[in-house]
């Protein structure tokens, strides 16, 4: 399928996308077959061009961090314990964690649609990241998916703005650069008033710069833009007692600090100008710890987007789709509003932090692609349809779990091939939305979720196992098929086949209240424990 096709499917079935696009280039790769063993990297500025091995991972190549910034000269510090690596880029820092798919940029989280991953270090998926470092840092990377080349952006500019900040006993002023001067590089000079702070080789928007307002001291900011120099001029309302320029080996500012007062009362000692020491160690390692904890306690405030506070409720079919239809006229849709009635309640009894939101409460029909729409409408984190299975043998027994994939093997196929049948009671306008749809678009609206849901389906799959041990009934494990159901989830998905309505056996039991609400609690406990795992991990 050519791109441009691919693409225009996408609205069709109204799949949430936002910041997925970038999925599509990798799923045509993959269908492709190129996955290239090493990432070519070209940092510009003269460094060296170098080439890291790629390993791939369910379609995702990944690279090694910290060899990804050493290429490109910069600095880094590992926190092992916490396998978390923070990445001093030129005017941002960006820290990736093992076994997390979110990526802090200047202390704001973003997710990125596959976790980073631990071999010797973070590895990170550099196609899905690259698009996230181009929008929210500084950088500009141009990535050739194809060849796999990586090649520093012409829209870098050495400076990308500055900000003053005034303090008890001066100000100090933070020119933002990505590019290391060399001694002689930073000169300044006061001239009638104004400082001048010239910075040979530097690069800058100077319209943008030049929007820079005053403040203490500092009266108005001017930027000169010469032939081998940026000139960045500040009139000041005095001549300062002194004055400090250099830059922050950290991250690449210039700093400038301009005293006023020798010292200030005690009391104002948290205001006072930080000690402009131009030569001091650039990174040490208290100063690194400090750091790290400041994270923390970012990620602490953040992470409370990401708790686990609304789930969605799907009981499958309903009004005039009544489902598979079992021994003794049972139907799917009655049992299937059953348990997620009991798992409702049970969530607002011992889960009570949690919203529960049924896309039906009661018999009626609703479309698939309504049910997930309003997942997404909910903001829900956690998406669990419950449906009952069917087979044209009477022996076929046992529950399983599915999350959404490429249907592997021919059971699944035939669960898929029920379960997406349904749209057949869908009107003929609905019924084209699910057109021309193939699985390689299914896997890539859910791949961001991909080990979320399968973390969710195995912590559910094994706790219904223990609920139900003593019935004796067939545990047929987790797998993956593509179900429209779930297809446009924003979250991590799960659909659970509780039983086969067709087995004599097997239906006598689920009619009953008893082995409903057992189906209920090993739902409900898989949830739980996924809910602390998911929660511990952001
Ligand atoms: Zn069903």
């Amino acid at each position: 399928m050519k791109r441009r096709d691919f693409l225009k499917l996408l609205p069709a079935i109204g799949v949430y996308l936002s910041s997925w696009q970038e999925l599509i280039g990798r799923e045509l790769q993959e269908i492709i077959g190129n996955r290239p063993q090493a990432l070519t990297i070209l940092p510009g500025s003269g460094r060296r061009e170098v080439s890291l091995p790629v390993s791939w991972d369910d379609g995702v190549g990944y690279v090694s961090a910290d060899r990804f910034a050493k290429a490109f000269d910069y600095n880094t510090y590992l926190n092992q314990q916490k396998r978390k690596l923070v990445i001093y880029f030129p005017n941002n820092k960006v820290v990736v964690s093992a076994d997390n798919p979110f990526v802090v940029i200047d202390s704001k989280i973003y997710q990125i649609p596959s976790s980073c991953t631990w071999n010797n270090g973070v590895q990170i998926p550099v196609a899905q990241l690259v698009p996230l470092l181009n929008r929210f840092t500084n950088t500009r990377l141009d990535f050739d998916k194809s060849r796999f080349y990586l090649s520093a952006g012409k829209r870098v500019l050495s400076i990308s703005g500055m900000d003053i900040n005034s303090k008890a006993n001066g100000e100090v002023i933070r020119i933002h650069s990505n590019k290391r001067f060399r001694k002689g590089e930073i000169t300044s000079d006061m001239r009638n008033g104004w400082l001048h702070v010239d910075l040979y080789g530097a690069t800058a928007d100077i319209a943008e710069l030049k929007k820079t307002r005053g403040s203490g001291h500092v009266r108005e900011v001017n930027v000169f833009e010469f032939r081998k120099l940026i000139s960045v001029a500040f009139r000041l309302s005095k001549e300062p007692l002194s004055r400090e320029v250099y830059q922050d080996q950290s991250n690449g500012d210039i700093v400038v600090v301009l005293r006023y007062k020798e010292s200030i009362a005690q009391n104002d000692k948290k205001e006072e100008l930080e000690d402009p020491r131009p030569n001091r160690k650039p990174e040490t390692e208290k100063a690194k710890e400090k750091d790290d904890l400041s994270i923390d306690k970012q990620l602490e405030r953040e992470r409370e987007r990401w708790l686990i506070d609304t789930v969605v409720i799907d009981a499958g079919h309903g009004g005039r789709d009544p489902g598979a239809i079992g021994v003794g006229g049972i139907r799917e849709k009655d049992l299937a509003l059953a348990v997620a009635l009991k798992l409702g309640a049970l969530m607002k009894r011992k889960m009570s932090d949690v919203r529960v939101v049924y896309t039906r409460s009661d018999d009626r029909f609703i479309e698939l692609r309504r049910r997930t729409q309003i997942a997404n409408e909910n903001k829900a984190k956690v998406f669990i349809s419950i449906h009952a299975n069917a087979n044209r043998s009477s022996r076929a027994s046992g529950f399983e779990t599915y999350l959404l994939g490429e249907e592997k093997g021919s059971q699944a196929r035939s669960v898929m091939e029920r379960e997406n049948s349904v749209i057949k009671f869908e009107d003929p306008g609905s019924q084209k939305h699910y057109q021309g749809i193939n699985s390689i678009l299914v896997r890539m609206t859910q791949a961001g979720f991909q080990k979320q849901s399968e973390h969710l389906a195995s912590n559910v799959q094994e706790n219904m196992a223990k609920r139900l041990r003593s019935l004796n009934m067939k545990n047929r494990g987790v797998k993956q098929a593509p179900f429209w159901v779930m297809v446009g989830a924003s979250m991590p998905s799960i659909l659970v086949e509780m039983g086969f309505i067709t087995n004599k056996h097997e239906a006598r039991i689920l009619k009953t209240a008893s082995h409903q609400q057992k189906i209920a609690e090993g739902i409900f406990s898989g949830l739980q424990r996924f809910k602390k795992d998911y929660e511990n991990a952001i």
